[in-house]
């Protein structure tokens, strides 16, 4: 049997084990994917369990996706060039990064039709996601990325403030990076009044609730896309470094709908 792990911090709230549980059901594979609560200071341990316990694959989510840079014993490229990880695969023993919420993201824009270049861009957050979509972005051609954040740094805008819903109201596609829309009880991380037709509103949340900012999207008349197929793309991704197979998006889709 193929064994396969999430670690996070919390990881109640994740899709990710009946996603893939659907996949590995749908390819009739002898598989298990099971998500683990790892704090911060057992990363390091957790991973080292997880080699002994023969696991083939495992994903990261909050909090560990930068930390585990420095604890795999080879990172690729796409791991160094976001500053993340999510998907690890163990081979021979060794551990393997890679970052395959980038893609995940991308395919999903491809997906709903919605195209970078030129465009000007809001992304709403500065964590891991956040920081790696404004890079992707602009890897792709994007005519200007403005990151909003809480905590206000060199280069950002303050997500509650005037400006950041003026850069709003201009901007073509906005990106919800923040963690704002997890709990179903979140309100939205941006003034919603900046949002109209014409605009793609992306919320990263991968949840099954509707977010706030998803519904005002929706009300404006704006594009609005949720987290769940950066959710299906990046797991299918990273199931494909972890077997060499293509995953069933439909069942992984129809698993989370
Ligand atoms: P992270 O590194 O912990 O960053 C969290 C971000 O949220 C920071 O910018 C933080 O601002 C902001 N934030 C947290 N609480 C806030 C609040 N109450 N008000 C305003 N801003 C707040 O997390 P991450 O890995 O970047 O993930 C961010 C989001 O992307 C999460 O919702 C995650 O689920 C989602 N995500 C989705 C996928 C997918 O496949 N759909 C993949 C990756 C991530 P400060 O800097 O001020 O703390």
């Amino acid at each position: 049997m193929m064994k396969f792990l999430l670690f996070g911090h919390p990881v109640a709230h994740s899709l990710s084990a009946r996603m893939h549980a659907a996949n590995f059901k749908a390819l009739s594979m002898d598989a298990t994917y099971e998500a683990r609560d790892v704090e911060p200071e057992q990363l390091k341990d957790a991973l080292a369990e997880a080699v002994r316990e023969g696991v083939c694959g495992l994903n990261l989510t909050l909090p560990h996706k930068c930390a585990a840079l420095a604890l795999l014993d080879k990172v690729d490229e796409s791991a160094v060039r976001y500053n993340a990880v999510n998907t690890v695969h163990i081979v021979g023993g060794k551990t393997f990064g890679y970052n395959t919420d980038v893609f995940g993201f991308l395919k999903d824009l491809e997906v709903h039709g919605v195209s970078v270049p030129l465009k000007r861009i809001l992304v709403l957050g500065a964590g891991g996601a956040g920081r790696s979509i404004a890079r992707a972005c602009l890897d792709c051609g994007a005519g200007d990325v403005m990151v909003a954040n809480r905590t206000v740094r060199e280069g950002m805008i303050d997500l509650n403030s005037e400006e950041c819903r003026l850069v709003a109201q201009l901007a073509n596609i906005i990106i919800n990076a923040t963690s704002v829309g997890l709990k179903a009880t979140d309100g939205s991380p941006l003034d919603v009044r900046a949002l109209h037709a014409g605009q793609v509103v992306y919320d990263c949340c991968p949840v099954a609730h509707t977010t706030q900012l998803i519904a005002a999207a929706r009300a404006a008349g704006a594009q609005a896309i949720d987290g769940k197929g950066m959710l299906v793309h990046q797991a299918a991704k990273a199931f494909e470094i972890w077997t060499g197979r293509k995953a069933n998006i439909k069942a992984m889709t129809e698993a989370i709908a």
